[in-house]
């Protein structure tokens, strides 16, 4: 018997084996198990991950022997010979090919003939987008008055393709990317079956390299097969991936975070030689540092066999969440913009400069990266070098402006602007200036990283302070704010703002003043000018005169908000 490729054999039958699709799964279960039947599906979804295997499922549940069913036998005649692409009256379409879109008139011209063998004739159409404009409107006309008799599945990388008036007609249902886990135990259970060894390591590697889509992830483990000679081996994955090897990527944080620009740009040129595509290794460089804070918050979720889990967990705790943040956000708005760059060699070395230029300059351990993942984190104190700031802006930039980097960081990015301000906080409670209180509560607390206590905060009015201790007042009604943890987490924010242990006391009084207050009458008071700049408003005083259209109650918003 001839090789059967792993995409064709494993090619779910059911809807039970489909792997990774359950929410489609369960609505169309749903509708046939209820028997609420349309007339037409669309199933959209990027390559290779089951919309066609989707489409012939439900061909067989709807022309099972056995009754219109979300379990098809498998067995009847009809289930059969779906299985096999045989069956009378099942009409499958590939419109990427244009002999078959020429047909397509002559085959919807054929619709209105009951089916032969069947209870439904069923067409699918794959890559429906692909259709002419004329064959289009063939299709429309039977859309709009279907045969009960008929079926139509359509399947499409690309909806917006698709004119409007056709997926007016059409259920739809977005297929998902197939997550890498899937995609993994899915492999897993396949090589099982076929009895063929793996390594789990080499699984991971097709799993990333498949992106989402299971055929491919099985033609590449059908490739890793052949290559391996019947097995699959991490080594020989690696090898027969070539170009997706990732390691230049940590090279380059690995330069990042040696400050080593000339090493940023070697690696570079390097890439460039190899006609690596920068666009996509900002996107790689931004999942990879995805990857390092799940790590870094999660360390359990790092699995086992993962092949860069050492590389991982050492750069989790080499780099602190402020940088990744940043550096995440600059990968984005990198790849963004790489387009907009006079090339992309350019447009991915300024990001990565720019990563360099904006690099908090906190206490970081800077070690070579072959540290083993488990020796001791060394203590902040044990770290000699705290650069001072200034020595972080690139000479490129005016040293005599830091306000100007600071500009530069907040169009950069929203996470920097977090990092340059916990910085400055930082830096001038060195030289005492942020400890200066003025007595802005409100504007204070914008300062402030409070997380779940903010709400304790804005409810709290402050009735007076000194140096050492500030005390609040509190409404009756808001005591149960007054809890140790929140308490505990803006007595250490204001600590880390201040640099100094400020003392708290708080007293519960019947009304008070708080910030929570103000802005809840300033939105009224925004609110208000809004609905009366409405009512005021002569095109709208017209559309309610008349056309006797009214004003939603609650529907003005002001625009500030
Ligand atoms: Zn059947």
């Amino acid at each position: 018997m001839s090789y059967q490729v792993l995409a064709r054999k494993w090619r779910p039958k059911s809807f039970e084996t489909l792997v990774g699709q359950d929410h489609v799964v369960r609505a169309l279960t749903n509708a046939l198990e209820q028997n609420r039947l349309h007339h037409a599906y669309l199933f959209t979804g990027t390559r290779g991950v089951g919309k066609t295997t989707v489409a012939r499922i439900l061909a067989k549940s709807l022309n099972c022997e056995t009754g219109i069913t979300a379990k098809p036998c498998g067995i009847c005649d009809a289930c059969t010979e779906i299985d096999r692409g045989r069956f009378v009256d099942l009409i499958e379409v590939d419109a990427a090919s244009n002999t078959q879109v020429d047909a397509m008139r002559d085959l919807l011209d054929n619709a209105q003939y009951a089916p032969t063998a069947g209870r439904f004739k069923v067409y699918i159409i794959d890559e429906v987008h692909m259709l002419s404009k004329s064959a289009f409107n063939a299709m429309l006309k039977t859309l709009e008055e279907p045969p009960a008799h008929v079926k139509f599945i359509l399947a499409t990388t690309d909806p917006q393709k698709v004119p409007v008036t056709v997926l007016s007609r059409c259920l739809q249902f977005n297929l998902r990317q197939m997550a890498g886990t899937s995609i993994i135990s899915h492999l897993q259970n396949i090589l099982g079956q076929e009895k063929i060894s793996y390594e789990p390591t080499a699984l991971h590697l097709i799993s990333r390299a498949a992106a989402g889509s299971m055929r491919d992830a099985l033609s590449l483990t059908d490739q890793a097969i052949a290559y391996g000679g019947q097995t699959v081996n991490e080594s020989e994955v690696r090898a027969m991936l070539g170009a997706i090897d990732q390691s230049y990527l940590y090279q380059l944080i690995d330069a990042l975070l040696a400050n080593d620009g000339a090493g940023i740009i070697a690696q570079a040129r390097s890439m460039e030689e190899r006609s690596l595509s920068f666009e996509s290794a900002l996107n790689d460089l931004a999942q990879l540092l995805h990857q390092i804070a799940v790590a870094q918050t999660v360390p359990d979720s790092v699995a086992d066999d993962l092949p860069e889990r050492n590389l991982l967990l050492d750069l989790a705790q080499r780099i602190s969440p402020e940088t990744l943040q940043l550096y995440y956000q600059i990968a984005l708005l990198g790849r963004r913009d790489i387009s907009l760059a006079p090339d992309e060699f350019a447009g991915f070395t300024m990001s990565l400069l720019r990563m360099l230029a904006f690099t908090p300059s906190e206490s970081e351990t800077k070690k070579p990266l072959s540290k083993p993942v488990n020796e001791p984190k060394p203590a902040m104190a044990s770290q000699p070098i705290v650069k001072p700031a200034e020595e972080q802006i690139p000479s490129s930039l005016d040293k005599t402006h830091p306000q100007q980097a600071n500009t530069l960081i907040e169009q950069a990015a929203d996470t920097a602007v977090e990092s340059s301000n916990l910085n400055s906080t930082e830096q001038s409670s060195e030289n005492g200036s942020a400890t200066q209180f003025n007595g802005n509560w409100r504007g204070l607390l914008d300062q402030l990283k409070l997380g779940l206590a903010r709400n304790l905060a804005l409810n709290s009015a402050l009735l007076s302070y000194d140096e050492n201790t500030m005390r609040f007042a509190i409404q009756d009604k808001d005591k149960s704010l007054l809890s140790a943890m929140y308490q505990d987490k803006l007595s250490s924010a204001l600590q880390q703002h201040f640099g100094r242990k400020i003392r708290l006391e708080f007293s519960v009084e019947g009304s008070v003043n708080t910030p929570a207050k103000e802005v809840a009458q300033e939105k009224a008071v925004a609110q208000a000018g809004a609905e009366n700049a409405i009512d005021q408003d002569s095109f709208v005083q017209a559309l309610i005169n008349d056309f006797g259209a009214s004003i939603i109650p609650n529907s003005i918003k002001p625009i500030s908000n």
